[in-house]
């Protein structure tokens, strides 16, 4: 079962000490060097809060964090890119042919090198070539063997890529894309029908970015974020990082047929 609701477990965590907190903030690996920067920056405007009445901790932090660009609040950008969202893998961008990775479809004949021939204006008998050619030499060593070409070792096409099919995992709603290239169109269409039904049951996708506030400080975050990300929509899974499901929680749950093993005596029996 998906954990879809955030747990409320904020108050009955045990409240840290600055250090502590500090602590927790490099030990945690989600943390990387932005958001290790946000969150020092409001636990110490927390900190401070605590001797000074009426200072508002996000008021201060953002002041602390100074202005990047000559004129944006850094703590602006920092608090948008922690909003929590999914963000999908490189390869499933909308790439053009030279950025997109190779065609993925099966390959037929092994895949042989052709050098490409010499443009000339002119034909091959009137070109006079001022000194002969070197003839190529390589050197390698007694024990060298060929390497194999990377198409023939996966058995794949390798052309540029024109088409891409988007597939959602069914658990997670995570995508995996698939290239092909213009030659191979029929191949994509058919994943395509194949992955149609699927994609459409997929859940939405767990967040795999951000949400690392709410882990650390109780605020009103749906609306901080929205406030700094317009177009953003609170995910479903929660907002704070440590309520996402994890992979293997999010699989649909299937009982075997060796039930009750563990709880077997084998002596009473
Ligand atoms: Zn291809």
């Amino acid at each position: 079962m998906l954990r879809s609701v955030p747990a409320p477990a904020q108050e009955q965590r045990p409240k840290k000490t600055f250090p502590e907190f500090v602590a927790a903030v490099y030990e945690d690996p989600r943390v990387g060097h932005e958001a290790r920067e946000l969150l020092l920056a409001i636990g110490y405007a927390v900190d401070l809060a605590k001797r000074e009445d009426g200072v508002s901790p996000l008021k201060v932090a953002r002041r602390k964090l100074g202005v990047e660009h000559g004129r944006m609040a850094r703590y602006d950008r920092l608090v948008a890119s922690d909003a929590p969202r999914y963000k999908p893998p490189h390869a499933a961008g909308n790439w053009g042919p030279s950025g997109a990775p190779g065609c993925q479809a099966p390959r037929l004949r092994p895949y042989v090198f052709r050098a490409r021939q010499t443009p000339s204006p002119l034909d091959d008998e009137a070109v006079v070539l001022l000194r002969p050619r070197p003839e190529t030499v390589v050197h390698v060593g007694p024990d060298h063997v060929d390497p194999v070409d990377y198409r023939n070792e996966h058995g794949i096409c390798g052309a540029n890529s024109h088409h891409r099919v988007l597939e959602k995992d069914p658990r997670t709603g995570w995508v995996t894309a698939h290239w092909f290239c213009k030659r191979h169109k029929d191949h994509a269409d058919r994943v395509d029908d194949q992955v149609r039904a699927q994609n459409e049951q997929a859940p939405e996708p767990i967040p795999n970015i951000g949400g690392l506030l709410p882990c650390y400080f109780k605020a009103d975050w749906e609306k901080v974020y929205k406030h700094y990300r317009p177009h953003w929509t609170a995910p479903k899974y929660g907002l704070c990082a440590d309520d996402w499901p994890t992979v293997d929680e999010a699989a649909p749950r299937t009982y075997g047929r060796l039930r009750a093993i563990n709880g077997l005596d084998l002596e009473d029996a």
